[in-house]
């Protein structure tokens, strides 16, 4: 099936690639419309030229559109979940969450319609009102990785639409079916024509055009630390207004005096599940010393249990990676990995043999005694490739937890409160969770990292509304 490009409220076609199931290669989940330079100069002016009656209109009536299209996402749910599978290999109980999520973050943010405030304060003058309110940015560009390919669109898009923006959508080429179908919904809900656009293709040259577009106010990036940092350049140029999600290396840290089972699980849940492609994943298990062998036993014993397959089938834990890219590049991080350290506890292999040769399934992945200064320790791999390393006390964990660049997640096991405020206060990432996964948040918090993880105003919850909106600040005489 062709699906094409969403520009000023018509479908538009042309060359077209491939978008094929990571988990069986020979299926071709869909034929998207390769878009060019001109098809985002189109989407931007016709986002500008939607721009004055969508940002006019009362928010709840904006909010009216997106409890609709939460609605159509409702009635689609399953075959948006089995879609999402076929295109981007995480399992379909993985697949139905992010589903269910977006239709979530569409309603929430259809809320904020009617709760989209400003604030008023006190004058020292007499006679005199003050009070700020907020305003749209004008056009945005929001640019998509594939790992969720349905939960990060809607978590830009809700948000951007309610505060009265107007959007060119620019999904990436691993898994753009998702986002059609929240673009799909936009269309079938009524939202005018104009208002969101959806430009598949070529993230290199498709980015270039984005802030290059004269229309444009800002970009919503998500992505790897790379591409956010030559847009964060490119924006800087005409001082777009710029909001990045990048990469993590998030540790998980399992204190001596953890309830060892739950911190299994939950390293295990954060370290493989989704097949390791979440920013959020735990890349890094710093484990204090006395519980430090029996951690890596078990989690080798829990390791043996996973099944790894095609997400569509019962029973699987862990599917393929998103595509040849991604795993030759789990398989490179194993190899430096086997060089640096010696052979993994479990797992270093690409599965193949059976429907396994047809996928890019590789075994989920144990490296221990790993030390802070190898690359397993320091690069983030995106895939199931867990480096485990060693900790003399909580103060050694912490030090080691915070000498990387990046600064997404992290989470730490321990039964002790005090730890537990002494992580909170001395974590340097943006998400920290206790005695739960490190991957796995909600939409109702802000969402985002520190250090080079991220740049700009947070995600999702209230936040999210401070990229999308901006202040304007009224003083009046009376
Ligand atoms: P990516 O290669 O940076 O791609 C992200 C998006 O940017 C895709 O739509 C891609 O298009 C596009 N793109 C590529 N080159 C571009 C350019 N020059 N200008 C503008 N856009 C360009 O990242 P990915 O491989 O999809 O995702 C994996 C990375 O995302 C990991 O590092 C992960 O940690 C990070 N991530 C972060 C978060 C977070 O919230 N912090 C969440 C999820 C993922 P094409 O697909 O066409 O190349």
């Amino acid at each position: 099936m062709l699906f094409a490009n969403y520009i000023n409220g018509k479908w538009v076609s042309g060359d077209t690639f491939e978008n094929r199931n990571p988990a069986n290669t020979t299926e071709v989940v869909g034929l998207f419309v390769k878009g060019r330079a001109s098809d985002i100069e189109a989407a931007a002016e016709a986002a500008a030229a939607a721009f004055p009656a969508w940002s006019k209109l009362p928010a709840p009536a904006r909010g009216a559109y997106l409890f609709k299209v939460a609605d159509i996402l409702d009635r689609k749910f399953d075959a948006v979940a089995e879609e999402m599978t076929r295109e981007e290999g995480k399992t379909l109980p993985e697949a139905k969450g992010e589903v269910r999520r977006s239709i979530n973050i569409f309603r929430y943010f259809a809320g904020e319609g009617a709760r989209l405030n400003g604030f008023l304060v006190p004058s020292e003058r007499d006679r005199v009102h003050m009070f700020a309110i907020r305003k749209p940015v004008g056009v945005v560009g929001l640019v998509t990785p594939w790992n969720f390919p349905s939960a990060i669109p809607a978590w830009k898009l809700a948000p951007a639409l309610i505060c009265g923006n107007t959007a060119v959508v620019k999904p990436a080429s691993a898994a753009p079916l998702s986002a059609w179908r929240l673009v799909e919904a936009c269309h079938e809900a009524g939202i005018p024509k104009g208002v969101v656009n959806f430009v598949a293709g070529s993230g290199g040259t498709l980015g270039q055009a984005l802030v290059d577009a004269r229309p444009l106010k800002g970009v919503s990036f998500t992505g790897s630390c790379e591409v956010g940092q030559w847009l964060h350049e490119q924006a800087s140029k005409r001082r777009l207004r710029i909001q990045l999600e990048m990469g993590g290396k998030n540790p998980t840290i399992v204190l001596a005096d953890c309830d060892l089972n739950l911190a299994v699980e939950n390293t295990v849940n954060a370290a493989f599940f989704s097949t390791g492609q979440k920013c959020t994943a735990t890349s890094r298990a710093i484990v204090e010393k006395p519980v430090y062998d029996r951690f890596i036993d078990a989690m080798v014993e829990r390791t043996k249990k996973l099944k790894v397959g095609n997400g569509l089938e019962p029973g699987i834990d862990i599917g393929p990676a998103v595509d040849q890219g991604q795993l030759d590049t789990d398989l490179r991080y194993i190899e430096i990995g086997r060089k640096e350290c010696g052979p993994p506890r479990i797992g270093g292999h690409r599965l193949t043999g059976g429907a396994f040769g047809r996928g890019y399934f590789v075994e989920p992945t144990i490296f221990a005694d790993v030390t802070p200064d190898m690359t397993l320790a320091r690069e983030e791999v995106f895939g199931p490739v867990l480096a485990v390393i060693r900790a003399r006390d909580f103060d050694d964990a912490m030090r080691i937890a915070n000498d990387v660049p990046l600064g997404l997640s992290a989470s730490v096991q321990t039964t002790n409160v005090s730890r537990v405020f002494d992580f909170v206060y001395g974590m340097e990432a943006g998400l920290l969770t206790i005695n739960l996964p490190s991957a796995g948040v909600e939409y109702q918090l802000p969402f985002g990292g520190t250090k080079e993880s991220s740049f700009g105003p947070k995600e999702q919850g209230p936040a999210a509304l401070d990229f999308y909106s901006d202040y304007k600040t009224v003083y009046l005489k009376y």
